[in-house]
């Protein structure tokens, strides 16, 4: 992942420096000429811009650093991911599009009955793609994305994580249609009552408060605000989420490994952007040793094939002409899986499947 992390962070404690966010997510300044800092209000009908923050009026339960933070570091607006993106996975998709995408495009439609869910959780083993279909909803629905995974939001928040916690829904309903997206949930909602200590209690609490808060449609009406906020969670550890939360997410959506299809489609897509020999059986054959592994692991594999021809150039490559370096082979796959081998085990994947069965919603 690339980190396109603003700089503009603020330290609750030290004054403005950057904060040692989660990295493996990009987020940045917002840069889309809709969603402007300075066209974010505050309650007082003033923007969070122009203004020092000491300056701000405390916004009644999310003061104005902590909303700043938000989207300075959790709102992400620089990567957009589409449908076509996403290998596969066409029932999750399916059902993201009818359970958000399309009530968060058209809330005329989707009222009463048809009201849209407020929390979807995605499981299943780590790199399949929960991440990706999060950003996909955000763009294809059209909403502002905030993202940050729980483990961060606990251990980097230096105790204001309750606070984080309240300025991030603030914010999300402020800029609603949004989807505030959690990774790592477990480490949040877990079932670890012996290991929790205090103040994970009550970040935990407040985002149980926040989530509720999402009102209904009706509610929304009558409060003149637009409240298309939804949570989506993901997690790897899908059974170590506490019963009571787990009933909260109206949906639990599998995510499993790619199947042959989309493990295809994934090396087609990945080898179009590349100069490479293989033909259409030999990508088949690829996709047929690659079983098991998830799409993560296949990236991680074009990518250490695609360094065998820089390899061979030796010191070579400091001259050679780009159009002269060969394509890449399936005997560069081939000796790549020496080193890129599958990163889920079969046990855990049984696991997975035995959870689906038991909780997980059909795709
Ligand atoms: P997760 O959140 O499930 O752990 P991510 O969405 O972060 O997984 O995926 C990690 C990387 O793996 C992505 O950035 C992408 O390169 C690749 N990847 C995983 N699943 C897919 C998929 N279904 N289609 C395309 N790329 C994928």
């Amino acid at each position: 992942h690339k980190d396109t992390r603003s700089s503009k962070g603020i330290n609750f404690h030290e004054g403005p420096r950057k904060m040692n966010n989660d990295s493996s997510k990009s987020r940045s300044l917002p840069t889309s000429p809709v969603l402007t800092q300075s066209s974010i209000p505050c309650n007082d009908g003033s923007a969070f811009t122009n203004r020092s923050i000491d300056q701000l009026n405390p916004v009644p339960g999310a003061d104005a650093a902590a909303c700043e933070q938000i989207l300075n570091e959790i709102m992400v607006t620089d990567e957009k991911i589409y449908w076509e993106d996403i290998a596969g996975l066409t029932n999750a998709k399916n059902s993201l599009k009818e359970a958000v995408v399309y009530p968060f495009l058209r809330p005329d439609l989707f009222k009463g009955l048809r009201e849209p869910i407020r929390g979807m959780l995605l499981f299943g083993p780590p790199g399949t793609g929960k991440t990706m279909i999060a950003k996909a909803v955000a763009t294809e629905s059209k909403s502002t994305f905030f993202c940050i995974s729980a483990s961060s939001l606990l251990s980097k928040y230096l105790g204001e994580s309750e606070k984080s916690v309240r300025a991030l829904f603030y914010v999300a309903k402020k800029m609603a249609p949004s989807i505030i997206f959690i990774d790592e949930i477990d480490s949040l909602l877990g079932n670890r009552s012996d290991g929790e200590n205090e103040a994970s209690r009550r970040v935990k609490t407040e985002l149980l408060i926040q989530w509720s808060s999402l009102s209904s449609a009706t509610t929304q009406e009558s409060h003149g605000y637009d409240t298309r906020v939804l949570l989506l969670a993901a997690t790897n550890l899908p059974w170590t989420i506490d019963e009571a939360a787990r009933r909260r997410f109206s949906r639990r959506l599998y995510i499993p490994l790619p199947d042959f299809e989309t493990r295809q489609y994934h090396l087609t897509k990945l080898l179009s952007k590349q100069k490479h020999s293989l033909t259409e059986s030999e990508i088949i054959e690829v996709a047929t040793l690659t079983a098991g592994y998830s799409g993560s692991d296949i990236t991680a594999l074009a990518k250490e094939a695609v360094m065998e021809p820089i390899r061979d150039l030796g010191e070579k490559l400091i001259d050679i002409d780009l159009n002269n370096i060969r394509g890449v082979t399936i005997l560069d796959f081939k000796n790549a899986m020496k080193t890129v081998k599958k990163s889920v085990s079969v046990d855990s994947l049984a696991h997975y499947e035995k959870w689906a069965l038991e909780y997980g919603s059909v795709g």
